[in-house]
């Protein structure tokens, strides 16, 4: 159920359906709105009984939810939802620019390219310390010294750090070290671990899972919300597909869609989702003209030493050409979006 406050409702108004909700032994959500506020509720098993909340001061309606997910939904929420991360923003009418290496490897080159990332003008920094990797043989990612390394690239070029966690020590430590908690296509239906980020103070990227719908990804995002952290942000990022031409095949349709149902952020990431270093900058542009709200970019200064992924990464020249052709792209879908110096 979803319970619609009058746009006159006061806070205290709030309060007493809050106070109801619980006393009911049911989880309230309050979501405020620039129209409005909305209350989700979770937690009941049956049919709430709306006449607990018609007769209370400053509810305007209470509505059964008939989709599989609530709190998601821009039935609750009517505006987009603009996701802090640490300084910055993402959801906002600025375009987010996420780049930076698939993992931490050496500190020289993080810092060189957390150099290029912060004179692009881009505001956050991606790299992973802890990596999921297909054979256990592979580099396994440079863990909490990753993490550290990361910290001091925020105090060095005040980039906000994106970086993943793979299991609850993972969440811890990158709360300590970071500012959002990316979670990645493996771990998207970790039901266990999406809990424990829903319980997490700071943001999370949730990536889309190897072969998942959109419901489950947004159902994967309600397991988040439902446990209070409503700062998420949902990323497409290729699923499996029979061809061979690209490493996945890059859903942009999944873009509309799902800014037609949720009121949460969507980016997407053209690095993985294509594998290739020469579809990523088609594939970014093409992604910022379906109105993706942030890319997520893999850069490194020399791929053919990669310790992973160095087949999609960009150079650091291709990665600035890119983002000054987004941006472009940018103003044209939102006339409205501020301008990005490149
Ligand atoms: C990554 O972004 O480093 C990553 C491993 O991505 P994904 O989970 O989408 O494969
Ligand atoms: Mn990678």
């Amino acid at each position: 159920m979803l319970i619609v406050m009058k746009p006159t409702a006061t806070q205290s108004d709030i309060g007493r359906v809050k106070d109801v909700i619980e006393s009911l032994g049911y989880r309230a959500h309050v979501m405020s709105g620039v129209s409005r506020t909305a209350i989700g509720i979770t937690g009941n098993e049956g049919a709430v009984d709306r006449t607990h909340f018609e007769h209370l001061p400053g509810v305007a309606d209470a509505i059964h939810v008939t989709k599989p997910y609530k709190l998601v939904s821009k039935d609750l929420k009517l505006e987009r939802s603009v996701v802090k991360v640490g300084n910055a923003e993402i959801g906002g009418d600025e375009l987010a620019m996420i780049a930076g290496p698939c993992a931490v490897e050496t500190p020289e080159h993080v810092f060189e390219i957390a150099e290029v990332v912060a004179k692009s003008g881009a505001k956050f920094f991606r790299g992973g310390a802890f990596k999921p990797r297909t054979s256990p043989y592979a580099f396994q990612g440079t863990g909490e010294e990753g993490l550290k390394i990361l910290s001091e690239v925020r105090d060095q070029f005040g980039l906000n750090i994106v970086t993943e966690a793979m299991d609850e020590r993972g969440i811890d430590l990158v709360e300590k070290y970071g500012d959002c908690i990316q979670i990645g296509a493996r771990n998207m239906q970790n039901f266990s671990l999406l809990k424990y980020a829903g319980k997490a103070s700071k943001p999370v990227l949730l990536k889309r899972g190897l072969s998942a719908t959109l419901d489950e990804l947004l159902l994967a995002a309600e397991y988040i919300m439902s446990e209070g952290n409503y700062d998420v942000i949902l990323c497409e990022r290729g699923i499996r597909s029979f061809g061979s031409h690209a490493r996945n095949v890059l859903d942009l349709s999944i873009v509309p869609a799902l800014h037609k149902i949720t009121h949460l952020p969507v980016i997407v990431d053209p690095s993985h989702g294509t594998g290739r270093n020469y579809m990523v900058d088609p594939l970014a542009r093409a992604a910022v003209a379906v109105g993706a709200d942030g890319l997520i970019i893999e850069v490194h200064p020399c791929p053919e030493e990669a310790l992973c992924d160095g087949a999609q990464a960009l150079l650091p020249n291709q990665f600035l050409e890119l983002y000054e052709q987004v941006a472009a792209i940018r103003k044209v879908v939102q006339p409205e979006a501020e301008t990005v110096s490149v």
